[in-house]
């Protein structure tokens, strides 16, 4: 099974009444797992959290600073979608510190793969800011933290969430050792991710964007999945898993709008478990991004969880 990172200083980063991304999120998903057994002393782990060196593996230091001097003067806003409160940094730095503790556990062997259960999420935090309810890009910082401390060259990012990860795309755009591959409804928030951004330079085709339009059939959607993961994912023979788990792709999800189910996260995972197997001994990290029904949420997160080994 699965280790699922969690700390409670996620419930801290405040967004105000009313606000899609909120503490409820991982309160009903904590409470959810425990009625099902998944949530026990065994698998349920602390984050460390990241140092300012890792997170400007990504970030420019000036948007660290700025985020961290917001914060300490309580609650503002960064555009108007992400809002701040004076425990957002500190759950920042400890959502990418999730991610970076599940690569070490990982890699010495404590787990195949693990579960981040974090917000604030970060697939839409650029390398200069973060936007759409993301401050540092949690998915992005431990691919670099992978690279940098276990010299591997080779890091697939999977973004299942219904957005796209601009914040992703951006930090590998021209980077050919990370291969970035996104699905999500298209034209949508935040605009980008047409088909035909392919990345720049070196990293010219190891950018992968599947758009796809609201409601597509959930057959077309897997077929577009499976096209991309039994080709150039298993192609670049990634040594590394990192997927954006967004749950807003659920056809309930109140600003998603894509259809698929809840048994369908089941069915994405074991696809990809099946390529890390194959490729990379198993070797995981799934980051919590999106996923705003909160009743369903803790579902298709048990869904997800059932098919990671
Ligand atoms: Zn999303």
């Amino acid at each position: 099974m699965a280790i699922i990172i969690f700390d409670d200083v996620f419930l801290e980063h405040n967004t105000g009444n009313g606000h899609p991304e909120n503490a409820q999120r991982l309160l009903n998903t904590r409470e959810y797992l425990k009625s099902k057994g998944y949530w026990n002393d065994n698998n349920i782990q602390k984050p460390e959290k990241c140092s300012i060196e890792e997170i400007t593996s990504v970030h420019n230091k000036e948007y660290v600073k700025r985020i961290e001097l917001m914060c300490e003067k309580g609650s503002s806003m960064l555009d108007a979608d992400t809002r701040l409160s004076a425990k957002s940094y500190e759950a920042a730095i400890y959502a990418c510190g999730a991610a970076t503790t599940a690569v070490d556990k990982i890699m010495k062997k404590s787990c195949k793969s693990a579960f981040c259960l974090v917000r604030p999420p970060g697939h839409h935090a650029t390398p200069q800011t973060g936007m759409g309810f993301c401050l540092f890009n949690n998915a992005a910082i431990s691919a670099r933290y992978i690279q940098s401390k276990y010299k591997f060259d080779r890091i697939l990012i999977i973004d299942w969430d219904v957005h796209h990860g601009n914040g992703t795309q951006d930090a590998f755009y021209d980077d050919p050792s990370v291969l970035y591959f996104s699905m999500h409804r298209y034209p949508f928030y935040p605009g980008t991710g047409s088909k035909n951004e392919k990345g720049n330079g070196n990293g010219l085709n190891y950018t992968i964007n599947v758009p796809l339009d609201a409601y597509t059939e959930t057959d077309e959607y897997f077929a577009q999945f499976k096209e991309v993961i039994n080709g150039q994912a298993k192609e670049f023979n990634p040594q590394f898993i990192i997927i954006s788990a967004g749950f807003d792709a659920y056809i309930n999800d109140p600003i998603g709008g894509l259809g698929l189910e809840i048994k369908d996260f089941t069915n994405l995972t074991e696809i990809v478990v099946q390529l890390a197997e194959e490729c990379c001994e198993g070797r995981i990290v799934s980051c919590l991004e999106g996923g705003y029904h909160l009743a369903d949420l803790p579902k298709c997160i048990e869904a997800h969880l059932n098919a990671l080994s």
